[in-house]
């Protein structure tokens, strides 16, 4: 038998290649390697889970025993990849020391299932593999912040996250947001499901400032302040501490907000820790050309943590095109990536929102058309091409045939 595909990561980004590697390949070996609980859930979600009322548990679509067994695969959660050796084609594993598949209220069922290893193997293990596929994701970044409860500061950028946040908004009022970009404004929508009105906070001088031109910024700001959003822009914060039963936040203009909890939400910082430290090239994330090939042999990234072509898109629409495209070159055609146009979807029922931003650098302008119950954003060149958009309200109808207008960022 030859040698298994390993695949480091059980998000969307490493069951997609698996899944794709499986329609073409039924035979090759497969295992897919997790320090989490290798269950599969729709990571979006987590940003409107509230009003939907869903648990942790409840997002679990399917539990790692699941995914192994419909995807004829080994599937090892609560393993944690340490190191990797790309002239030997090794990898070094070892358990999660303490793992519990109940921890932080994630009740996934894991252990003693044929294909899903037990989490309790305390001993490291090295294993070689065929091809690695490299889908670890990435970190939320963290500010400098000073004052006695900085660390009490949460984020959400997965299942567990979600977790404890959840447990947390109990009997809490006031929430603070750190950001006001495209997740900061997720949660700020989706809290309003709890009866909460939320305060976020921004340097930039409107939501989803990188994202939307101002005219329709100010939009999407008048809508979620009508649902009961409140923001504080062109600020920044300093300093959390901790009063009683209750977090003051110091802000950069002197003032000071009150808060119960606080969700950070700036940004995301692909992991490229594991793949650097075993000599792959990475930029902002992990290098990879269009056939999603490291600078290693036999080594490949996809998903949050890849830099593809030198584009990071840390999004759904792009890893699926990344798996598809994978998937066929280890299946032994090789396959370049294509990203056509490939709007992103804001999760704001207060103001349906969707973006379609220009490419790095484009030359353009914006051209705005509001009207009542809408907003309509183009960026054109000035030969007239639509290089990018964003749709607001009722325009969000015009998604479709935008996007088919707008040319591929990596085209064949
Ligand atoms: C709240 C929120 C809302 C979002 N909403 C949208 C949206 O509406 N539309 C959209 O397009 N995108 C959205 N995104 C982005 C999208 O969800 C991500 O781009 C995508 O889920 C990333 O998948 P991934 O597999 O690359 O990473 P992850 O899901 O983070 O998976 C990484 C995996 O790697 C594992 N891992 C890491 N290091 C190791 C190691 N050393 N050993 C073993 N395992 C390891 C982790 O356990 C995990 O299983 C959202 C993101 C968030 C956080």
């Amino acid at each position: 038998m030859s040698d298994p595909v390993v695949i480091v990561g059980t998000g969307l980004a490493g069951y997609t290649v698996a899944r794709e590697f499986r329609k073409l390949d039924k035979t090759t070996p497969l295992l897919i390697v997790s320090r989490d609980h290798g269950g599969f859930y729709s990571k979006p979600m987590l940003s409107n889970a509230l009003a939907g009322n869903k648990t942790a548990t409840t997002l679990v679509m399917k539990t790692a025993e699941k995914m192994a067994a419909e995807l004829g695969a080994t599937v090892r959660p609560h393993t944690e990849v340490l190191r990797i050796d790309t002239a030997a084609r090794q990898i070094v594993l070892q358990a999660v020391p303490g793992a519990d598949a109940g921890a932080a209220g994630v009740s996934v069922s894991v252990a003693g299932t044929p294909g899903a290893a037990s989490p309790d193997q305390s001993t490291r293990e090295t294993l070689t593999y065929r091809d690695l596929v490299l889908a670890p994701g990435a970190d939320p970044i963290r500010l400098p912040l000073g004052g006695d409860a900085a660390d009490e500061v949460m984020s959400v950028n997965d299942l567990e996250d979600y977790a404890r946040f959840a447990e947390r908004l109990v009997g809490a009022e006031r929430v603070a947001i750190l950001g006001a970009g495209l997740i900061g404004c997720e949660f700020a929508n989706d809290l309003l499901a709890r009866g909460i009105h939320p305060t976020v906070i921004d340097i930039a001088e409107r939501p989803l400032s990188r994202l939307l031109p101002e005219a329709a910024g100010q939009r999407l700001r008048e809508r979620l302040e009508a649902a009961g959003v409140a923001f504080r822009f062109g600020v920044a914060v300093q300093q959390i501490s901790r009063e009683g039963d209750h977090l003051a936040l110091t802000l950069s203009d002197g003032s000071l907000l009150v808060a119960d909890r606080v969700l950070s939400a700036i940004g995301l910082k692909p992991r490229t820790a594991l793949a650097q430290a075993a000599g792959l090239a990475a930029n902002r994330g992990i290098v990879t050309d269009r056939y999603l090939a490291t600078s290693a042999a036999h080594v490949h990234a996809v998903g949050d943590a890849a830099e593809v072509d030198g584009h990071v898109l840390p999004y759904v629409m792009p890893l699926m095109q990344q798996g598809r495209a994978l998937a066929a070159t280890l299946a032994g055609t090789p396959t370049p990536v294509q990203y056509p146009a490939m709007p992103v979807v804001v999760k704001t029922p207060a103001c349906p929102t969707v973006v379609c931003p220009p490419p790095p650098g484009a030359e353009g302008r914006w051209q705005v058309t509001a009207s009542d119950d809408g907003c309509e954003a183009r960026f054109s060149s000035a030969a007239g091409q639509l290089l990018g958009f964003a749709l607001l309200g009722s325009a969000t109808a015009q998604k479709q045939a935008l996007a088919a207008q707008v040319p591929a960022l990596i085209g064949a």
